[in-house]
């Protein structure tokens, strides 16, 4: 479904990706494990078309997306949640939701559906889709920038750090919602350095420091391993 083939990516002079190969299949929930500035969201925003590839492809149902502009990637069903949510403070929760549905050719009857099901995911947001976004707790504003993302109906979801300055309880109730999301049907890549938290409800994984790839493996494997253990679950 998606393929990363030696991707590296540089701000300037400086290569914040190094040769990334990677691949995420359909239905499955793959974590992306790393530590402060590894380059997770440089990897999402390149997967997303927010940043070029300097070299390397990038595959996304057969065709090649390296270089291809973000809107159409999210036409394409790639939706990407950023980290720090980057909501629009000032705008009602219903109007951030539909902001997710605006840049995608939908018909009015799936964006009422999307909606629905943005609502039965997370109820809060209905209860408060009249507030303004800033108002939010920080869980439920995390909660909108899921259901914003999602409003574009994603085959591919891209969640990055969504547990981040969230309470434990909190963390617990949007992780429990984005299985909900994967089991659904939705396939989810999700960055994270809460490990312990993301590789329970992951497939696989993958862990990058540095701007590489140095562990990949399954769920199981990843939990076994003494340098994730060490480096991201703290045992
Ligand atoms: P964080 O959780 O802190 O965002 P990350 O794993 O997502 O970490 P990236 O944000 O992808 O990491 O950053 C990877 C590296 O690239 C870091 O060294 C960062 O300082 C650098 N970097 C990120 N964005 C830019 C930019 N626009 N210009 C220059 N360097 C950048």
């Amino acid at each position: 479904m998606l393929t990363l083939t030696d991707v590296s990516v540089r701000y300037g002079f400086y290569e914040a990706l190094t040769d990334i190969s990677m691949k995420v299949e359909p239905g499955e929930l793959v974590v992306l494990l790393g530590a402060n500035g590894a380059g997770k969201s440089t990897i999402f925003r390149t997967i997303s078309g927010l940043n070029k590839p300097t070299k390397g492809g990038i595959e996304w149902n057969g065709a090649s997306i390296g270089g291809m502009s973000a809107s159409k990637l999210v036409n394409a069903g790639i939706g990407h949640c950023p980290e720090g949510r980057k909501l629009f403070p000032e705008m009602s929760v219903y109007e951030n939701l539909k902001m997710g549905s605006y840049a995608v050719r939908r018909n009015k009857k799936e964006v009422a559906d999307t909606l629905e099901r943005v609502y039965t995911l997370f109820p809060i947001l209905e209860e408060k889709m009249k507030a303004s976004a800033g108002s939010l707790s920080g869980g439920q504003q995390q909660m909108l920038a899921i259901g914003r993302a999602m409003m574009s109906r994603p085959q591919l979801l891209l969640l990055d750090e969504p547990s981040i300055g969230l309470a434990p309880l909190i963390v617990k109730q949007v992780f429990d919602v984005i299985h909900e999301i994967n089991r659904g049907g939705t396939t989810v890549l999700l960055a994270e350095q809460n490990a312990n938290a993301a590789l329970k409800i992951a497939d696989r994984g993958y862990v990058i420091e540095d701007g590489k790839i140095v562990v990949e493996g399954g769920q199981d494997e990843l939990f076994a391993n003494d340098e994730v253990r060490k480096a991201y679950i703290g045992a």
